[in-house]
């Protein structure tokens, strides 16, 4: 069913994060079509008192004018070029973004600052945006996580009920690397006892080093009020024993506990260790000259041009 969507202006563009490993965000749209069960946002959602189960992603909020309030912030004497992650709170590369091209927008905002950037997503239409990427990455630290948690069909399809399959992100991750772009293969998040089997966690990691991923990370589900709620109904529905299963090791808490994780995240960091990138991938392209920032102009200093 596709979503609807309706436009609504945004007053600012980046927004302060706390407790993420980054301080600055930018969301285009907020909502996202995709609607995986395990989506942290729903909880965020279920929060602000709006749909948080079965109808979440069914409405997608569009920010018309977000790469223009963006110029003006990143043009503030006190910006401080930080580095600025497009997509935590939704999919920049959604399938709306086809058509309203507001993601590729705001990358361009960043580039013509030298303002370096990082991008989270499931979207495949990322390659799309390799020219402005690879010229950003001239300019700044450009970084491009694709979150690939499953090669499993069956995985894939019950948990992300809106995104493209692994196969074609994998042919993403592909395309960046031989752009030069430096991209990150993003296992998140991984799914006690379904996906973080070892042999599955091998064959994501191969996958993403054939593919030229410069690294690979991973994160286990993160089950809070909101997501928890509608992940355990979806697997109720296709693997009843998951979700007693699932349901019992996380009672009464919202993260798994280390003594279940930490085994998983070692793995991990092992497999990143051995398993080399594929030959011939380019190396990444590094910042060949990264600017002080331009003097404020007088407007700016005035207040004016705010
Ligand atoms: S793509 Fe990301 S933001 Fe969108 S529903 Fe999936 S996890 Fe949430």
């Amino acid at each position: 069913m596709r979503p609807e969507y309706f436009d609504q202006p945004c007053r600012s563009a980046l927004n302060h994060v706390e407790g993420m490993p980054f301080e600055w965000t930018l969301n285009p749209y907020m909502g996202c079509a995709h609607r995986c069960t395990f989506c942290y946002v729903r909880s965020f959602e279920r929060r602000a008192d709006r749909p948080s189960g079965d109808a979440y992603g069914r409405r997608v909020r569009i920010k018309p004018n977000v790469a223009e309030v963006l110029r003006r912030e990143l043009a503030r004497p006190s910006w401080a070029r930080e580095v600025v992650v497009v997509g935590a709170a939704t999919d920049p590369y959604q399938p709306i973004e086809g058509s309203r091209r507001l993601t590729r927008a705001c990358l361009e905002a960043f580039v013509e600052r030298g303002n370096p950037f990082g991008i989270i997503t499931r979207g495949p239409l990322v390659v799309r945006d390799r020219d402005v990427l690879a010229e950003g990455s001239r300019r700044a630290r450009v970084t491009v996580d694709v979150s690939i948690p499953t090669l499993d069909p069956d995985l894939w399809r019950v948990t992300e009920p809106g995104t493209a399959p692994p196969a074609a992100r994998l042919r993403a991750v592909r395309l960046l690397a031989d752009a030069g772009i430096r991209v990150r293969v993003a296992m998140a998040p991984l799914l006690p006892g379904l996906s973080d089997r070892p042999e599955s966690l091998a064959n994501v990691v191969r996958a993403a080093r054939d593919a030229g991923a410069t690294s690979v990370w991973a994160g286990l589900l993160y089950l809070q009020a909101g997501t928890r709620e509608h992940f355990l109904a979806t697997l109720d529905a296709v693997w009843p024993e998951e979700r007693a299963r699932l349901e019992a090791l996380y009672a009464g808490r919202a993260h798994l506990p280390k003594r279940v994780s930490a085994p998983v995240l070692a793995r991990v960091a092992e497999l990143r260790r051995d398993t080399p990138r594929r030959a011939g991938a380019p190396d990444p392209i590094e910042a060949e000259h990264v600017p002080e920032p331009e003097p404020p102009t007088f407007a700016e200093q005035l207040g004016l041009a705010l």
